[in-house]
């Protein structure tokens, strides 16, 4: 008999994020430890959850959406984006060239310039520029 033939392709399974605040690997979920319903997708929380409350949404593919992020920041990204929508959605931008200006603004490339990868002092100068542009569009 001859040996099986190894495939040397392993399916690309997406990596596992770290929680930036406690250096734990994050674990997929379904969202049912979070919210206690699959509805909201699947998202990647800390391993040390809930005693370390720290978790990001993930895209359909299991992708990480951002970084992990902890209440504060959590809180702190959803009034980014509250701020950031309307620029785009009843500007005259579209959301790519709000991005851009946006990234442009607080001095970012960018490829990187993603609410979801913000951090705490990222999201206060996002949310100010925002804030600004939409009193003074
Ligand atoms: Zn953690």
């Amino acid at each position: 008999m001859y040996p099986k033939r190894i495939a040397k392709k392993r399916p690309t399974k997406p990596q596992s994020p770290m929680c930036p605040y406690c250096g734990a690997v994050a674990i997929v979920d379904d969202g049912n430890k979070v919210y206690q319903t699959t509805a909201h997708g699947p998202m990647w929380i800390c391993a040390n959850y809930p005693d370390c409350d720290a978790y990001v949404g993930a895209h359909p593919d299991g992708k990480p959406l951002g970084t992990l992020a902890n209440a504060e920041l959590r809180r702190l990204r959803q009034q980014v984006h509250k701020a950031f929508n309307p620029i785009w959605k009843d500007g005259a931008l579209s959301r790519g060239e709000a991005y851009g200006w946006l990234a442009a603004a607080m001095g970012l490339n960018r490829q990187t310039a993603h609410i979801g990868q913000f951090d705490v002092e990222q999201c206060k100068q996002a949310l100010e520029i925002c804030q600004e542009k939409n009193a003074n569009p």
